[in-house]
């Protein structure tokens, strides 16, 4: 290939809104088939809201939201923004926190109030901590789901204190990038961490049916070997720490401008306005890129 076309190819891809890492790049993309997409903050907007909050029998919904809100503080997770946000319109300022430590993709762990309070995925509290859930709270986390809410589970000391639902919405324009990868000749899968009910909704909105949920960070990035072992060559389009590793597995990988630094640093090219329907532009512009070459 011509370095010159492919530097031409670079430059429109700036005016496009994409910062492509380096010329060759664009080669890469050349045999695409397959576009993975990250759910929370890649086709969703990732600014999410406290929709729901219900406490466990002999819990106030203020002292739910108060320690919940409180552990969340530390985090930067879009969920922990929802939490934080909500218990503070309710309560004002939250206490602060005397420790903190999160793990990606499951949730945090903090001391608030001489409490050691747990906030994350229901199946991590249960496994790991040994939380059981009351039959009223294990209704409140069903029914959620089934709204395609993020359904948080709270503990402290020990035991369920509530569960907190989360609800995101889809990028306008998330739609028409999905019919628009379609008649590049992708194949769309969405990937989450999330849980499957709410990654199904999203997925029905969008148009996708390839739908893989629940998955943790490096089980990401198997889901995208896994594809590559079927002979697909893969994009993958991120914006959180858990996207990293994946967006790095990926034969292209491709970070939203308002993702972390890490999502960037793994990542081929960035959407400034991170918008997926510049993602479409980008696979079209290289392939226009290359063809000019040949
Ligand atoms: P996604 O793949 O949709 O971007 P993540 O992998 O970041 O989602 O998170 C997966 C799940 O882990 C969330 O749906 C939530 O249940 C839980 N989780 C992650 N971080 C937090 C947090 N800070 N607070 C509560 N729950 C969290
Ligand atoms: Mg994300």
């Amino acid at each position: 290939a011509t370095p010159t076309a492919l530097l031409v190819g670079t430059g429109r891809g700036a005016q496009l809104g994409i910062l492509i890492k380096g010329p060759q790049i664009l080669e890469s993309t050349r045999s695409v088939d397959t576009i993975v997409l990250d759910k929370t903050g890649t086709v969703t907007t990732g600014r999410m809201s406290l929709v729901a909050a219900v406490p466990a029998r002999g819990v106030t919904e203020d002292e739910l939201l108060r320690l919940a809100g409180a552990a969340e503080t530390g985090s930067e997770h879009p969920i922990a923004a929802a939490i934080v946000a909500g218990a503070q319109h309710s309560l004002g300022p939250l206490p602060p926190l005397e420790s903190f430590a999160s793990t990606d993709g499951l949730g945090v762990q903090a001391v608030v109030d001489g409490h050691l309070v747990l906030v994350g995925r229901p199946r991590w509290l249960a496994e790991q901590w040994s939380i059981t859930l009351p039959s009223d709270l294990q209704s409140a986390l069903a029914s959620a789901e089934e709204e395609g809410q993020s359904a948080i589970l709270v503990a402290w000391d020990g035991q369920a204190r509530g569960v907190l639902a989360v609800s995101d919405t889809v990028k306008s324009s998330s739609t028409a990038a999905i019919a628009a990868f379609r008649r590049l000749g992708l194949r769309p899968v969405l990937l989450t961490g999330d849980n499957e009910r709410a990654a199904r909704a999203v997925a029905a909105e969008v148009g996708i049916t390839d739908v893989r949920a629940e998955l943790l960070p490096a089980e990401k990035a198997e889901a995208v070997r896994a594809l590559q072992r079927e002979g697909r060559v893969v994009a993958m389009v991120g914006d959180g720490v858990n996207d990293a590793v994946a967006l790095a597995t990926a034969d292209l990988g491709i970070a939203m401008g308002t993702g972390t630094d890490v999502a960037i640093e793994a990542s081929d090219l960035t959407l400034v306005r991170s918008d997926l329907m510049a993602a479409a532009d980008a696979i079209r512009l290289s392939r226009r890129t290359l063809a000019t070459i040949k």
